[in-house]
């Protein structure tokens, strides 16, 4: 285990210093305890329909995120006809959590310099900070210098995202809290506060949380050598590790990589098809099998010395290959 703990000060030590900002940490406490108060009405007050509905806003503004925000506007994955992108817009407006424009240029960044700090989510620094603790430290001094670096062209030509970038917060308002919080007053008599509480504080923390997801989520389910859980603690019973999320930083570009640690299955891939069926998305851009090995195989040699410890770890892990 020694060359593990130096290389992990090696890393620690090319971390940028970024400061906690405590009014942004009170407001974090302030939504969780908000959005816990939301779960606890769920349990025993709010309607059967409020608790319906609230899921499936989840639902479909997690569709927003992982085919429209990723896979579509964040790495072209697949084209799509203005209905389904004016669709899966509102979709993802539904849940607070900032332009397409703005998610899809951090995610390029993320993306480019995965693994290293100019990332913002860089997992390296752990999962609690690669999923939330980067929303209340200071940003990188040289992020400015790193946004002018990406190439945007495509999505300042789509009409659609550049709107919604220009008059976010009025159309964030509007679709993610005046008609979600007003519609189970209007149409089932629940009441304000259950409302309020389970479809504005929950649902959208929930909605933040699996949009946070796809920054971090390939430290709950890739295999990687800094990956702080292992096999052997709890968290074996909830996520199967696999490749597929280092194999998605290798081909950002194929359509059936799930955010979640899944390939070629899932909700959001099922949705795709079904577009595609119905003529909305075309160019479906994947590879073919041999293609697929031989990037997997590269993630497997570029890990090795951190395989043979899951081998010999007491839980086998399971690699969906
Ligand atoms: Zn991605």
């Amino acid at each position: 285990m020694a060359p593990q703990t130096e290389e992990k000060k090696d890393v620690k030590n090319d971390f940028v210093k970024r400061e906690i900002i405590w009014p942004k940490v009170l407001f974090w406490i302030y939504i969780h305890c908000c959005a816990a108060y939301g779960a606890l009405l769920i349990f025993t007050d709010a309607k059967l329909t409020t608790t319906l509905f609230c899921l499936l806003l989840i639902m479909v503004t997690s569709l927003g995120n992982t085919l429209g925000t990723h896979r579509l506007w964040a790495h072209k994955t697949y084209t799509a006809a203005w209905p389904l992108r004016l669709l899966l817009i509102t979709f993802q407006t539904l849940g607070l959590t900032g332009s397409v424009y703005d998610w899809a240029l951090d995610h390029r960044i993320h993306h480019k310099y995965h693994g290293t700090d100019k990332d913002k989510y860089n997992f390296k620094r752990g999962f609690f900070f690669a999923h939330m603790g980067n929303r209340y430290h200071t940003s990188n001094p040289e992020s400015e210098h790193l946004h002018n670096q990406i190439d945007m062209r495509d999505i300042e030509e789509d009409q659609i995202v550049m709107w919604q970038n220009r008059l976010y917060w009025v159309f964030a308002i509007i679709l993610g809290v005046i008609l979600p919080v007003n519609t189970p007053m209007e149409y089932w008599n629940e009441s304000g506060v259950n409302a309020v509480y389970v479809l504005g504080f929950f649902r959208i923390a929930v909605s933040i949380h699996m949009v946070w997801l796809i920054n971090s989520a390939n430290i709950l389910w890739g295999l990687d050598p800094l990956d702080k859980r292992s096999a052997d603690t709890n968290l074996v019973f909830l996520v199967n590790k696999s490749l597929w999320p280092q194999y998605h930083y290798l081909l950002p570009f194929d359509y059936r990589s799930g955010e979640y640690g899944t390939y070629n299955e899932g909700c959001s891939t099922a949705f795709l098809r079904i577009f595609a069926a119905l003529g909305w998305a075309t160019d479906l851009r994947t590879i073919d099998t041999n293609t697929i090995r031989d990037a997997l195989q590269s993630v497997l040699s570029s890990r090795s010395h951190w395989l043979k410890y899951w081998r010999n770890g007491r839980t086998s892990i399971i690699l969906k290959i």
